[in-house]
């Protein structure tokens, strides 16, 4: 502790902590599994933030339930076993309501009942897993396995943040209950997307991900992942406990101990409400944010389920009722490559459009070569297609039965189709790529890229105007768009004297973008964003990165391998180089500007500082002028007015005053993460 004049005795650390922990449970659990946060994101940043800097100076005091230890294991090597005291079953299916008919028929009539309540829940597709507690606090987690035996994946689940670390509420000594993880939908595209840029393989759908991400023996890659949970039944338990009758009243009780149910679970009166339900559902699935294949019906009542036992790993007294697929068969007419931004020969199905899920589809990609000699996808041939995660189109297999021999195998051209430069192949990546650095298809995805928002955000040049300004030699390179002036741009289809003012604007202030923007956009292989943040960061200027060897690179966090070599190999090419220095000379901005950027401005609106103590990396003039800047303010007495006193190194008697009124207090890196960009 660098401002240690002032402090606590050890039991008001003690109870500090405490109060810190059950704080930040209560607003955890306000966001993640109430969805209806009572506080700002940064307010509960601080909370975490105090609470770790106290463990960390008594780290005697660091409990297993504590919020901070979600995070931050060693990555282990393996994965143990865990024996199920009860085993997790698995489900048998009911394709159509004959079938599900009946199993309700067969089952009242075994009971010698004329109806009986179901249970009905969205049948989620993710991973399903056992949670136990003791005495309250979540100390295994473990995957279904084969039913009696998972894997202990307790670390990956500590990262989901709706499980609770600590229960609330009358619970039992030690309770064990089941639930499923899954990846919502909404995060499916992006996060493959950036896994693309990384170079990294990409998942196939969110279940795929769901488990590759609970299977990682990292725990903090998961933890990055935004990975959620609905839990779905009681295991069991020792200890005093309620008694149920039925298993709703328990997913009622586990709900009060502060897990996450799924709000749409219903109990139907009989079969023809339970009928409803699914049908509401065959169509409504594709509206939530999870995977859902089918609805899971439970005889409610829980004496009634202990008669009707289970049969090997089946449960007698509950039934998946799946839904229609969301899959079709139709013609592969043609396989077609075009060329990404960075080279790669992407090849893409040509389908005899056909409609699933609502949506026509008449393309699909088919990744690269070895996809479809995996498959054996012919043209010609009937084949498969589904949409993973309810989005990308994918063709999943061929349908043999109908071939003809008539079928035509593909393979990739030998040559760039846009450029006609011979293709190659690095051992290490299964696509194929044109290395011509002046190819125009490349050339029409570069600037798509360099003008989209994440990276220098120039509006109005995307899709027929950039297309054309290519093909009338107005633009040969990315730094050509600097050059642009308005007279060549009304001589172009479609462009106005006012849209051409636009854009002309639009240029002019995108010279004025991070560095991060920059590097983002020149589209270097497997320079994501994110990526590009880590180097604008680093670097400070676009000079530095040129120059940094490979050694340099790697020696970055996060910076591996094959990222390091595509930087300096992007670098060697003397055009490359040129580029640069033309925008340069444009007025392009190549540094990194800290702190005030368009993303955090205003962000200490109405904010009141008071300093104390010498800073580490600001003088009191620099960090008055980012507080102004921010929109904040800073005054030099404490008052109850004041939001945040931040300590540096010998601070004086403010800290204790803004102690003794409560006021948060925080240190050189609390405020920067303070004014960090929210993106
Ligand atoms: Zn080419």
């Amino acid at each position: 502790m660098r401002y240690a004049d002032y402090k606590m005795s050890h039991e008001e650390v003690i109870i500090k902590i405490n109060s810190l922990r059950s704080e930040i449970n209560f607003h955890n659990h306000r966001y993640y599994i109430e969805d209806d946060p009572e506080i700002s994101d940064r307010d509960y940043d601080l909370m975490m933030r105090n609470l770790i800097r106290l463990e960390s100076e008594y780290p005697e005091l660091i409990t297993a339930d504590s919020p901070t230890q979600r995070v931050g294991a060693k990555p282990q090597t393996d994965f143990s076993e865990v024996a199920h005291r009860i085993p997790l079953l698995s489900l048998g299916n009911s394709f159509n309501d004959e079938e599900f008919e009946s199993w309700y028929k067969k089952t009242i009539s075994t009971l010698n009942l004329n109806d009986t309540e179901l249970s009905c829940e969205l049948k989620i597709d993710g991973l399903a897993v056992s949670l136990l507690y003791e005495n309250g606090v979540f100390v295994q987690g473990a995957t279904r396995g084969n039913g009696t035996t998972g894997e202990d994946i307790t670390l990956n689940l500590k990262t989901i943040n709706s499980i609770p670390l600590k229960l609330i509420g009358n619970y039992p000594r030690t309770l064990e209950v089941r639930g499923e993880v899954y990846f919502p939908k909404s995060h499916f595209i992006d996060f493959n997307n950036a896994r693309k840029e990384k170079g990294l393989k990409e998942y196939a759908n969110p279940r795929n991900t769901a488990a590759g991400s609970l299977r990682q023996l990292n725990a903090s890659v998961t933890a990055e992942r935004p990975l959620d949970i609905f839990i779905y039944g009681y295991g069991w338990s020792e200890g005093s406990h309620y008694a149920f009758e039925n298993h709703f009243d328990s997913l009622i009780y586990l709900k009060s101990l502060g897990f996450k149910i799924n709000k749409s679970n219903f109990l139907a009166r009989n079969i023809a409400e339970a009928k409803d339900f699914y049908q509401r559902w065959v169509d409504e699935r594709h509206n939530i944010d999870y995977e859902c294949d089918g609805i899971v019906f439970k005889i409610n009542d829980l004496q009634m389920q202990e008669i009707l036992g289970s049969i090997g790993r089946e449960p007698r007294w509950a039934i998946a009722y799946k839904f229609p697929a969301d899959r079709t068969e139709t013609q592969l007419l043609d396989i077609k490559v075009n060329v990404g931004r960075t080279g790669s020969i992407n090849p893409y199905a040509i389908l005899s459009p056909i409609n699933l899920g609502g949506v026509t589809i008449k393309q699909a990609t088919l990744h690269n070569e070895e996809y479809i000699k995996s498959k054996d996808l012919r043209i010609g041939d009937w084949v498969y297609v589904e949409r993973a995660g309810e989005v990308i189109p994918q063709v999943i297999g061929s349908n043999i039965s109908k071939r003809t021999g008539k079928e035509i195998n593909f393979s990739m051209p030998e040559k760039c189709p846009s450029c006609l430069h011979a293709t190659t192949k690095n051992p290490d990546e299964a696509a194929l790529y044109c290395t011509n650095i002046s190819c125009p298809a490349q050339m029409v995805r570069l600037i798509e890229h360099f003008i989209s928002k994440a990276a220098m955000d120039i509006d109005g040049m995307g899709g027929k105007t950039g297309i054309s300004l290519i093909e009338n030699n107005l633009i040969k390179n990315i730094s050509d768009i600097y050059n642009l002036k308005k007279e060549d741009l009304v001589e172009l289809e479609r462009m106005g004297d006012k849209s051409s003012d636009n854009l002309i604007s639009a240029i002019e202030a995108s010279k004025n973008r991070n560095l991060s923007n920059l590097i983002f956009g020149l589209g270097i292989k497997h320079v994501g964003s994110e990526i590009a943040d880590i180097l604008s960061n680093h670097f400070e200027h676009i000079d530095k990165l040129i120059n940094a060897s490979i050694e340099e690179l790697e020696e970055i966090d996060l910076i591996g391998p094959q990222i390091s070599k595509s930087i300096v190999d992007y670098f060697n090419i003397p055009e490359n180089q040129f580029i640069i220095s033309t925008m340069k000379k444009y007025g392009v901005n190549v540094r990194h500007i800290k702190n005030t950027t368009p993303e955090n401005m205003g962000i200490l609106e109405n904010k009141r500082f008071v300093i104390t103590g010498k800073l580490d990396n600001f003088s009191r003039s620099e960090i008055t002028k980012i507080i102004k800047d921010l929109g904040g303010a800073i005054t030099s007495k404490v008052s109850a007015q004041t939001d945040y006193l931040i300590v540096g190194i010998d601070p004086g008697s403010k800290l204790q005053q803004a102690t003794q009124l409560e006021i948060p207090i925080i240190n050189e890196s609390d405020f920067l993460l303070l004014i960090k960009p929210v993106k």
